[in-house]
């Protein structure tokens, strides 16, 4: 095997946590590093700077990400809900249940600009799937 065998390779889980390149899951997709720098968080890479892969594969590429955020919003919730009812509790004789809904639409609220860039890197990582074989690919391009 050749020298790049030590790469380590990174999980999928980890490459759509961290907004990395799909294809070769090392290149940023978002040019800030940063979720929170609210100015700049959603500006993206044109290409991968890595592989090269396009982030954009089609005009418009990035609609479809609003049902990965509807996903992301509802698993979220029913994840603090759950939490909500094992560490706190719920009760209809009480108010517990709308300081969940506010508490909950907070949290939402604040980790919007994740949400929004993990929206897109899971939306980009269906479309493009990982190469293993990328970097002799990419090797391949500039021999030619
Ligand atoms: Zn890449």
């Amino acid at each position: 095997m050749s020298s790049n065998t030590k790469n380590k390779v990174h999980g999928l889980l980890w490459t759509v946590l961290n907004h990395k390149c799909p294809h070769c899951r090392e290149g940023n997709i978002f040019k800030d590093k940063g979720s929170f720098h609210l100015k700049t968080f959603m500006q993206m890479n044109d290409n991968c700077p890595v592989c090269g892969q396009k982030t954009e594969i089609e005009e418009g590429f990035y609609y479809g990400t609003g049902y990965v955020s509807y996903a992301l919003a509802v698993a979220f919730s029913t994840s603090t809900f759950v939490a909500w009812w094992v560490l706190i509790g719920m009760s209809v004789d009480d108010n517990r249940v709308f300081w969940w809904l506010g508490t909950n639409a907070f949290l939402m609220l604040i980790l919007q600009p994740y949400l929004m860039r993990l929206s897109r890197t899971i939306w980009l990582s269906i479309f493009v799937k990982f190469d293993t074989e990328w970097r002799s690919d990419k090797n391949k391009m500039v021999a030619v």
